[in-house]
């Protein structure tokens, strides 16, 4: 084994420790929870390493990337699951639905007739969740830069995606405020969530969780975690 592959691999043990302690402390299974390992900025050969490691689902930010990165990593036979976790561009949203099997993001309403139309196109059923702006409190708010729908957009959202048969509406995602405890923030996600599957009781996925804390949105009922840090080491700067 490489220098890289026993770092990767004893880092995804120790968040795989994490993740089993607070579904314990959270009288959870263990099962109810998935591990997206967020890709962005490293290169194949480690995915390939978390592959080996029993990793299968793996998050991107950037459709260009993602897109290399996803087809050389198919190409050499592996069977992975893509998830879309940035912000999508309409003209990009064909391309991001030709190799993501859940987009995160779906945040405003053109954006679903170009990703339908993508999906269609691809010949594939994409799932979606909606990505919840939990720092806006109104329209004319504009703190929310990393994208996502007001909670109250939230159904109307998804009963527009409900009505593209290549599309699923699976659930909610979001990025946890900077100034807001994450029991709370995430508490107001499960709501939205809750909320949510009253009208689509297919509706069952939380988003929410990164490195620093994915113990909270377990707690508050997260389904998938997205983690990068925690696992890669840190990222190069943004470019
Ligand atoms: C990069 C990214 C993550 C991973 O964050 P870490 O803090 O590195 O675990 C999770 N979610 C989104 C939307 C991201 O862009």
């Amino acid at each position: 084994m490489t220098t890289r592959h026993t770092e990767i691999a004893s880092s995804l043990r120790a968040v795989r420790a994490r993740i089993e302690r607070a579904c314990l402390d959270a009288d959870r299974s263990p099962d109810e929870v998935t591990l997206i390992v967020v890709t962005k900025y490293f290169p194949v050969r480690d995915v390939v390493v978390l592959i080996n490691e029993g990793v299968r689902d793996f998050g991107e930010n950037r459709d260009q990337e993602a897109r290399s990165k996803f087809q050389e990593v198919r190409a050499l036979g592996h069977d992975i699951r893509v998830h879309f976790i940035g912000q999508v561009q309409t003209n990009k949203a064909a391309s991001v639905t030709a190799y993501a099997d859940l987009i995160h993001s779906v945040d405003r309403h053109r954006l679903i007739p170009a990703l339908a139309k993508g999906a269609d196109r691809a010949g594939r059923t994409v799932d979606c969740l909606i990505q919840v702006d939990l720092d806006r409190r109104s329209v004319s708010d504009d703190r929310g830069r990393r994208g996502g729908a007001l909670p109250g957009e939230v159904l109307p959202l998804a009963d527009a995606i409900a009505e593209c048969s290549p599309l699923r509406v699976r659930g909610v995602m979001t990025v946890a405020p900077l100034d807001e405890d994450r029991d709370s923030a995430f508490g107001r996600l499960a709501d939205i969530a809750g909320g949510l599957r009253s009208a689509y009781p297919d509706a069952t996925w939380i988003s929410a969780g990164m490195s620093d804390d994915l113990d909270a949105a377990i707690r508050q009922g997260a389904t998938h975690l997205r983690v990068g840090t925690a696992i890669l080491g840190s990222r190069p700067p943004l470019r």
